[in-house]
């Protein structure tokens, strides 16, 4: 038997990071198992379903490297009505669902409580089809059904404490539970990996493949995602687009790396490990089923690291879509003209052991591309001292005077300004600093300077001068 696993997202927002952890566990499943991967888009939900969702999907699960073409689809729910209906059509007949006409608020006076579930009034009326009649799954009275589960062992349910559910609504139209179940049958799917919320819809729909007469997938429900208040991630309170991470710079890599630790780890005492020795070594039974704890901290660490072991023209490349502002990404404070490649290159090694999300190249670098640089003024309240003034005026002359302009100079400059005035190194930088960069923390102050170059250096270092008489 070909093992067929399928990622069922449904396109109403943005791609949850949730989402992608069970696309990528699915993904591996079918790779180790020599299997398929399906990718269906459950797009029924009219309302609130949106184009844009669906190409979001399909290129965040590009980016994070289960791309177009290299699975099967993707197929959309909405067109599968046909089989959906005749499904439902089908349990009608064999007696195995029932219609009933029974209101909200009848069902509550009957049963005295708005919890209580459906009570089975029309179980045994034989009403036909009609107009605003919701065709019911007539469960059974007794026993239990057990769920096969890779991760959770064998739940079990009992029967009778599962109501006679919806199957298709009084307009006709099939529910999520028996729309899934039948795209489910339809395309073979031999196992479903999908994400714990939906573990209470399972018992129901697995008395649907019973009743359909198709043996049921195994199941495999992976742990909720929640934040460090162990509540579920949500999109409302939480940071939980993948997009929203990719455009801040985080490296598809650190990504799938980090969304696989959720709830897994690797051998031995490992985190950040190359995406084949995931592929090897994961192992659905292994992922604990108590939520997992997505630690943004954690990621934004793991990401330096990432960011770190590029080989540094790759680390160039990568930082391109913030030097540009190509696509969703916002463009730099800079005109593209003033941009300089060469320039760039020059302090991309020092930038590259300091940042921890590729968006942050930008503050290190505008100051190399603007005519000015943009101060902070905080940091400009900070930095400027008593005697700050006599002391850029100092380093205006030395830095003028200056036979090479290299930062091994430039250092040895400023530290003998400051040393005349009583100043440690770190303090005689800060106003140099903030005059020619906007800020006080960024990169290397002497290399910076020597990549800026003389002219520009003297120019801010005089403009700021000239604030502070
Ligand atoms: N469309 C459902 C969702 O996005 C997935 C259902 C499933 O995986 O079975 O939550």
């Amino acid at each position: 038997m070909t093992v067929r696993v399928r990622f069922a997202p449904s396109p109403t927002g943005m791609f949850h990071v949730g989402g992608a952890r069970s696309a990528l566990q699915n993904w591996i499943y079918a790779k180790q198992q020599g299997g398929v991967f399906v990718l269906r888009i459950e797009d029924t939900d009219a309302a609130r379903n949106k184009p844009e969702w669906t190409e979001g999907i399909l290129s965040a699960l590009d980016w994070i490297g289960i791309e177009r073409g290299s699975y099967e689809g993707p197929y959309f729910q909405s067109q599968y009505a046909g089989e959906h209906r005749a499904a439902a059509q089908r349990l009608f007949e064999s007696g195995r669902a029932y219609y009933c006409d029974c209101t909200r608020e009848a069902v509550q006076a009957r049963t005295g409580s708005q919890y209580s579930g459906y009570d089975g009034f029309c179980r045994d009326r034989g009403l036909e089809p009609g107009e605003g009649r919701a065709l019911r799954f007539r469960t059974p009275d007794e026993g239990t059904t057990v769920v096969v589960d890779l991760i959770r062992g064998e739940p079990t349910f009992e029967n009778k404490l599962i109501e006679d559910f919806v199957i298709a609504r009084g307009d006709g139209s099939p529910v999520f539970l028996l729309a899934n179940v039948v795209d489910d049958m339809t395309m073979g799917i031999t196992h479903v990996i999908r994400a714990e919320e939906h573990l209470p819809n399972t018992p129901k729909q697995q008395l649907l493949w019973d009743a359909l007469g198709v043996k049921p997938p195994v199941w495999a429900h992976v742990p909720v995602v929640v934040n460090e208040k162990r509540q579920k991630l949500s999109k409302r309170r939480d940071k939980v687009a993948l997009e929203a991470y990719r455009d801040e710079g985080y490296l598809a890599a650190a990504m799938r790396n980090y969304l696989m630790l959720l709830g897994w780890a690797p051998s031995g005492d490992r985190e950040i490990v190359p995406w084949s020795v995931i592929e090897e070594e994961f192992r659905l039974a292994e992922v604990n089923p108590s939520p997992a704890f997505f630690d943004e901290k954690k990621l934004r660490a793991f990401n330096g690291e990432y960011i770190r072991a590029l080989p540094i023209e790759e680390f160039v490349d990568a930082c391109q879509p913030w030097l540009t502002g190509t696509g969703t990404i916002a463009p730099p404070p800079w005109q593209p003209e003033e941009f300089d490649a060469d320039a760039f290159a020059a302090v991309a090694p020092l930038a590259q052991t300091r940042i921890a999300v590729l968006s942050e190249i930008v503050p290190n670098v505008d100051f190399l591309f603007l005519a000015s640089p943009l101060v902070d003024e905080a940091a400009w309240a900070k930095a400027m001292k008593e005697g700050s003034a006599e002391l850029l005026d100092a380093a205006v002359a030395a830095f003028g005077a200056l036979e090479s302009w290299d930062a091994e100079s430039l250092k040895a400059t400023l530290e003998a300004i400051g040393a005349e005035r009583g100043l440690k190194l770190g303090k005689a930088q800060a106003p140099v600093r903030v005059a020619v960069t906007g800020r006080t923390v960024g990169l290397p102050l002497f290399e910076s300077l020597e990549v800026l170059g003389r002219e520009r250096t003297l120019t801010r270092l005089r403009a700021a001068r000239t604030r502070l008489v």
